[in-house]
């Protein structure tokens, strides 16, 4: 791409271009200069431009690849247990003699040969979450849905989620194993609601299964190979990588572990890579079984170890040529979201009144806001314990969670937190040395850790009544 091209694309002027382009340490000649696809992206991070990048397949190799599916449906309808079933199955289970650690995804290998990524977090929070974020990872939804329970709230939710996203769905109908199981029942429900099935003329498979009891898991793995099939999963297999994170965590001896997700190209240790806002380069890379490999390909969940810091679920993993290169584009991702941030707090805080808003609304009671930073050991954690504070919301106390960090507490959170006038919550995670304790008691910042989610709220619900007596 040339500078001109980039000025086009982005809507600026060539001299504004040149400029952050030499801020960048980028050397351009002329506006015909071609510039590198790393340096187009930090360019337009830098003016606010939302970009995203489309590899070429043109003239590349496109084999075919596993489906990564997600698992769906109503709370308590066996979600965590039909992943638990099916994690038995996998590789690294077996591989491991069956234990095996919650990494975000595994993999269940087929005697043909082939094989499904399963990702290993249910419900369509992260599915959105993921989605939200640009990172569409998933090609099939499995619906789970209980044969004793039928179709629920949220067995329609997550079948609007994959009709959004366009994503096909296999039905699982689970719990066939107890007594007032009724599957044909469940058919015909969401026959009504109108999902296509398969023997009703329609397209979409179901299969009857048990997560307790393990029956059915091979039909299943079966119908989702057949359904991959009729989608002509192929994916470019040479080239720098395209991945997407699933989940990340900070492991004491290896610092930052992202599982990552290839999605097209092929991810080989040693390169620099920079992965939402953080970046770093990819020192080892390992299987769901903790083999070490050498390079990873599409479809492949993996563990990658060298980043600087933690990322998030969804966030892309993009190769560049550099060190520096990595570390400027990390930078720049880094302030735009800062930018993002700070704007989403404000509105947050201060929402635009919607006309007419203010004559209809009886006179609401003063409400005292509680901002606060939540960090937590894991993604899922930290989702939780926002949840979680949100619970305590009511008409007098307004519990705003204004970020949600992952890994211990560093002086950026105590920045944050000072700048929000908000305190810091963490959960299972170390306490600060005494030297940022000491740091955020100047800031007047509050810190409070906890283990337990149930401890965590009482001491809120204290912090509450102090701050906003009579609530309770
Ligand atoms: P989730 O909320 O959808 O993740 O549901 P869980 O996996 O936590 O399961 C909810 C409850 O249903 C648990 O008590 C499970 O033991 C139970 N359960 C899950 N699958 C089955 C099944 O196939 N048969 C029976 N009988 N119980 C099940």
């Amino acid at each position: 791409m040339t500078v001109v091209e980039l000025a086009k694309r982005t809507g600026q002027t060539i001299a504004h271009l040149q400029e952050i382009l030499a801020n960048v340490g980028e050397k351009v000649v002329s506006e015909f200069h071609p510039i590198g696809i790393d340096v187009a992206e930090l360019v337009a991070t830098e003016v606010g431009v939302n970009v995203r990048r489309l590899h070429s397949s043109e003239g590349s190799v496109l084999e075919f690849r596993p489906p990564v599916v997600t698992v769906m449906g109503h709370v308590d309808h066996g979600k965590t247990s039909l992943l638990d079933a099916l994690r038995q199955t996998s590789v690294a289970a077996k591989e491991a003699g069956g234990i095996t650690q919650h990494l975000g995804a595994f993999v269940v290998a087929m005697p043909s040969g082939a094989s499904i990524t399963f990702l290993d977090t249910p419900g369509h929070a992260a599915f959105s979450a993921m989605r939200a974020r640009g990172a569409a990872v998933t090609d099939i939804v499995v619906l789970v849905v209980a044969a004793d329970d039928g179709v629920m709230p949220q067995t329609l939710e997550a079948m609007r989620h994959a009709k959004e996203a366009n994503v096909p769905i296999v039905v699982a109908i689970n719990k066939c194993d107890k007594p007032g199981a009724d599957p044909e029942r469940v058919k015909i429900q969401l026959g009504s609601e109108g999902l296509p099935l398969e023997e009703m003329g329609g397209d979409v498979q179901v299969v009857q299964v048990s997560a307790l009891k393990g029956t059915g898991l091979d039909r299943l793995e079966e119908a989702l190979l057949l359904q991959a099939e009729m989608m002509e999963l192929k994916a470019r297999i040479d080239g720098p990588a395209q991945a997407y994170v699933v989940e990340a965590r900070l492991d004491r001896g290896r610092g930052p572990l992202a599982t990552a997700i290839v999605k097209s190209g092929t991810l080989v240790c040693g390169q620099h890579v920079v992965v939402g806002a953080q970046w770093g380069r990819i020192r080892a890379i390992r299987d769901m079984a903790g083999n070490v490999l050498e390079s990873a390909r599409p479809a492949m969940p993996v563990e990658i170890e060298g980043l600087k810091g933690l990322p998030m679920a969804g966030d892309d993993v993009t190769v560049v040529g550099t060190e520096e290169r990595a570390r400027l584009l990390s930078d720049g991702r880094r302030k735009k979201q800062e930018k993002d941030r700070l704007k989403m707090v404000n509105e947050e805080r201060y929402p635009l009144a919607e006309p007419g808003a203010e004559e209809d609304e009886p006179e609401k009671p003063q409400t005292v806001e509680l901002p606060i930073v939540v960090k937590a050991d894991v993604q899922g954690s930290g989702q939780a314990v926002k949840d979680a504070l949100k619970s305590l919301n009511s008409p007098q106390v307004f519990v705003n969670v204004v970020h949600v960090g992952i890994g211990p507490i560093g002086q950026s959170d105590v920045d944050l937190a000072h700048a929000c006038g908000a305190c810091i919550v963490g959960f299972n995670i170390r306490t600060p040395p005494s030297s940022l304790s000491l740091a955020a008691d100047r800031a007047s910042v509050k810190i409070i850790i906890h283990r337990v989610i149930y401890h965590l709220l009482e001491e809120m619900g204290n912090l509450i009544v102090e701050r906003a007596p009579g609530t309770f």
